[in-house]
């Protein structure tokens, strides 16, 4: 490899945990060669770089963790799995092999659950817009909906007016777990009385009958007591509509929120310190059900966890793709992955490993990703040894959010691969080309380049 000359500049060098990079500048940077057993190296000379990798074993594991936990503390547990969380079917398709309904949140959600064969007995319909003819599809193929505001409440009933039948739903609540923020956008608020006016409401229709609650009360919450406050006040709520309106609760669902094992910015401290086991979290959701609950009365228990599910089923391998000194002599690389695909790095700092032992001193140092803006920062207060191009880095945990949220911004998705429970690996999305960029796209005749570059020489 050919060696370039680069100017000296004098770096001051900051060692141990104590310095203005806690939390990210440990000396000696980990060494992640395999992904589950499957070779870094032969993963990018087969699919290239950057690519996207999941862990059927760590996603299979991780769900029966969070259901175990959960069902050897209460006797009826139901787990929805969260589309929007990742919605890569062949992800999906193993969450409900686990026994998971899928959770959906929009028409394109449904319609991609549809798609992959799930029946409306297995899908929970939530979500702030639900076009009249999804609602109607859904009442039709059985499935549980949530109500997020008055407007649907208006469209349910005109539903069961044209199918000449009484629609059992469920009702969204926000309510005050004792944490911040306190997400007051979805449903009916539960401390006001908009939440009891909302039942009388669809009490005086009699078309619809309310048999369950849904709460979905924030994401990434570090505090299991705030799902004990969220339980209590929801089965109370439901003792109370059904002295008020005759109505049994049937279920009770409880949102997603679990944290996963990556870092907010901004946190200080290491994960494990931090992060409640998911067992505290079915204590403090199962002990405040047995208190509250009556004898004998044991409503289902609904799920929802999406990023504790599978955010660290998910890495990213990518390549250093260029190096460079800025002006104030920090030390910068320019990656060929960004936040294009790890939207998640607005709010997380990810877990970034050498895929091979580099030597050298190791300086603060900034990633940046391809893209040609300057908010494309993965890193920015990074130790690092010296990389040249071509190095692999390896980012984790990057499964919860970034197969849906990437953006399509001057650069193609990349491959996304599945290593199964025996070590094969398995394309389960194809990077995409300029085919799949275009295809929606119609150039007027007028505008084809022939005519154009025509114009410009008649012009010339
Ligand atoms: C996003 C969402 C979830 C999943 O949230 P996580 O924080 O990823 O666990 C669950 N339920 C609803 C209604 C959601 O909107």
């Amino acid at each position: 490899m050919q060696t370039q000359y680069e100017k000296p500049v004098i770096q001051k060098l900051h060692s141990g945990l104590m310095n203005k990079f806690a939390g990210s500048t440990l000396l000696h940077r980990k060494v992640k060669t395999e992904i589950a057993g499957v070779a870094i190296d032969e993963l990018v000379a087969q699919y290239g770089s950057p690519l996207f990798v999941y862990s059927e074993q760590m996603l299979r594991r991780k769900f029966r963790s969070i259901r175990n936990a959960f069902t050897t503390r209460y006797p009826n547990v139901t787990f929805g799995w969260s589309y929007k969380t990742n919605y890569l079917k062949a992800i999906c398709a193993i969450l409900h092999q686990e026994g998971a309904m899928a959770e959906l949140v929009s028409k394109m959600e449904y319609d991609k659950a549809k798609a992959l064969g799930i029946p409306g007995n297995q899908i929970i319909l939530n979500g702030p817009h639900k076009p009249f003819a999804t609602l109607e599809a859904a009442v039709r193929d059985g499935v549980t909906i949530n109500i997020d505001h008055l407007d649907e409440i208006e469209d349910l009933e005109a539903i069961a007016t044209r199918l000449q039948k009484i629609i059992p739903v469920g009702i969204r609540l926000n309510l005050d777990a004792g944490i911040q923020p306190c997400w007051s956008r979805f449903g009916f608020n539960l401390e006001s009385g908009q939440a009891m006016d909302a039942i009388r409401r669809i009490a005086s229709g009699g078309k619809l009958q309310v048999n369950g609650l849904h709460s979905h009360i924030g994401t990434f919450i570090m505090e299991p007591a705030a799902y004990a406050r969220q339980v209590e006040k929801m089965v109370a709520f439901g003792y109370e509509i059904e002295q008020e309106c005759g109505w049994r609760m049937d279920y009770i669902d409880i949102g997603g929120g679990f944290p996963s094992r990556s870092r907010l910015k901004g946190s200080y401290h290491a994960v494990d310190v931090m992060l409640p086991s998911i067992e505290e979290y079915a204590d403090a959701v199962c002990d405040a059900l047995w208190a509250a609950l009556k004898p004998e009365h044991t409503p289902q228990l609904i799920i929802e966890s999406g990023r504790a599910v599978v955010d660290e089923a998910g890495t990213l391998i990518t390549s250093v793709c260029g190096t460079k000194r800025l002006p104030d002599g920090t030390r910068a690389y320019v990656i060929d992955a960004g936040v294009n695909l790890l939207f998640t790095s607005f709010w997380y700092r990810f877990d970034i490993a050498l895929a091979q032992p580099v030597s050298g001193p190791y300086e603060p140092s900034v990633i940046y990703g391809p893209l040609c803006m300057n908010i494309d920062v993965v890193d920015d207060k990074i130790s690092l040894p010296p990389l040249s191009r071509g190095t692999q880095l390896v980012i984790s945990t990057v499964g919860a959010y970034n197969n849906t949220q990437w953006l399509q911004f001057i650069e193609y998705r990349p491959n996304v691969v599945l290593i199964t429970e025996t070590g094969d690996v398995e394309l389960i999305r194809a990077a995409e080309d300029l085919s799949d960029l275009e295809r929606r796209e119609h150039l007027p005749p007028r505008l084809a380049t022939n005519a154009m570059f025509h114009d410009l020489t008649t012009k010339l």
